[in-house]
């Protein structure tokens, strides 16, 4: 099979995985990152077994097991009836179950793990404080305009990955694809250490579920940190990826300061935090092309999803393993982009479909939640994992 050179637009998960698992096969890779370091805000991110495996097939299990935890078990709360409704065991379990883990990890430590690996790959190279600007596509080669420490530069390859985030300028500019619009969903996050918090949250992946808003948290950082992502239905709107937001302004959101019904454990754990940092939650239509002759999208660049499947991540990392896999197998990029796609549109349309339902079922209204709660908690533990089966159990080799 021939070898290609691949230009990557964003240095996120999702461009660095690619780039990692397309050099691993024999492609020349150069990751163009808008960023002057690679620095991730953010907080935690949970990688369930498809992703994970993607990973380790990398090589990259140590490096990511010094950082990761494997929660004991995921618990669902319902601020309707003040306490848990349901338990999963994960800890063994998944991986038995998988062959592959499931992990927590500061998305920081993940994309250290992922640029120290990009650092020690030859095949690739990344640029940082380089922007895609546009790109003339021509049936030999692409020619990539970029902005790079300032100035314009031009760059040739084989073929343009656009991993360049929800708001992707490869999406929108080169595939007259859809701009990013918001969802009427805010996620507030913070971290605080670990001794702040009550003995039984400190290795659970736990939900807290509540009309029009939840809240998720996990340990992070070896179990040094805790990690809280609440989300609220509300139309605030800013580009930012991390605003500062002040106690006082998360506290009458969430209800802490007057009677709330959240129950009062979730209180104390909402009120641990100095400050939180927001974000709002943006999408896009997904009824568009991805691909065209040598240019496609991946990762939310291609199909952004709410968070509440907890699988943005996962899917852009089962991307590149896809697009290294297919790129391997076919001498032409065009192609490979095209089966690339067919190969990737109906899971991930199914995954970001699964988030929405998710939503609905997280902020049902109380005299609804009981029937939620009730299928919860007599589903016995198995349910919540079976609800998440059929996204686990993938593999890059054996998709279905
Ligand atoms: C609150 C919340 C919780 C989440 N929790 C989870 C979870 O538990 N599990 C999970 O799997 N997912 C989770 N996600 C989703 C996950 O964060 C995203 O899906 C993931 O970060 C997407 O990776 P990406 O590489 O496609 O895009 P991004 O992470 O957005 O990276 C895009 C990169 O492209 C760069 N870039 C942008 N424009 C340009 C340009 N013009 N030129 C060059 N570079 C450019 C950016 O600087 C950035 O580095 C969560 C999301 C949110 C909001």
């Amino acid at each position: 099979m021939s070898k290609h050179h691949l230009i990557i637009a964003g240095g996120g998960i999702g461009g660095l995985t690619a780039a990692l698992a397309l050099a691993r096969t024999g492609h020349r890779v150069t990751v163009l990152e808008q960023a002057a370091a690679l620095a991730e805000v953010g907080a935690g991110i949970q990688l369930s077994p498809n992703a994970s495996r993607v990973l380790v097939d990398l090589g990259l299990r140590d490096a990511l097991d010094v950082h990761a935890i494997t929660p004991r078990d995921i618990v669902v709360h319902s601020s309707r009836s003040g306490g848990e409704v349901a338990r999963t065991p994960v800890g063994r379990s998944v991986e038995a179950r998988y062959g592959a883990p499931f992990w927590v990890i500061h998305r920081a430590d993940l994309l250290a793990v992922l640029a120290a690996a990009v650092a020690a790959e030859p095949k690739i190279e990344l640029i940082l404080d380089a922007r895609f600007r546009d790109a003339s596509p021509a049936p030999e080669a692409i020619t990539v305009h970029a902005t790079i420490a300032g100035e314009p530069r031009d760059l040739k390859a084989d073929g343009l990955v656009g991993a360049d985030g929800v708001r992707s300028r490869v999406r929108t500019k080169l595939r007259a694809g859809p701009p990013a619009r918001y969802t009427g969903r805010t996620a507030y996050r913070a971290t605080v250490p670990i001794d702040r918090v009550p003995e039984a949250f400190r290795d659970v992946t736990a939900m807290w579920l509540s009309p029009r808003a939840h809240l998720v948290h996990y340990p992070l950082r070896a179990g040094r940190e805790f990690n809280l992502v609440a989300v609220v239905e509300d139309d605030w709107q800013s580009d930012g990826w991390s605003v500062p937001a002040s106690r006082a302004e998360f506290a009458t959101h969430f209800g802490l300061t007057g009677r709330s019904r959240w129950p009062e454990a979730a209180r104390r754990l909402l009120d641990l935090p100095e400050t939180w940092t927001k974000w709002a939650l943006c999408g896009f239509e997904a009824d568009f092309d991805w691909t065209s002759g040598a240019v496609t999208l991946l990762g939310d660049a291609a199909h952004a999803t709410l968070p509440f499947a907890a699988q943005g991540g996962g899917m852009a990392i089962e991307d590149a393993a896809v697009l290294a896999r297919v790129l391997d197998a076919a001498n032409d990029v065009p192609a490979a982009f095209r089966a690339y796609e067919t190969a990737r549109k109906p899971r991930t349309r199914a995954i970001v479909e699964q988030a929405v339902s998710n939503g609905r079922l997280y902020h049902l209204p109380h005299a609804l939640a009981v029937f939620r709660d009730v299928a919860l908690k007599w589903g016995v533990g198995g349910q919540l994992l079976d609800r998440m089966d059929w996204i686990y159990r993938w593999r890059v080799d054996r998709p279905e």
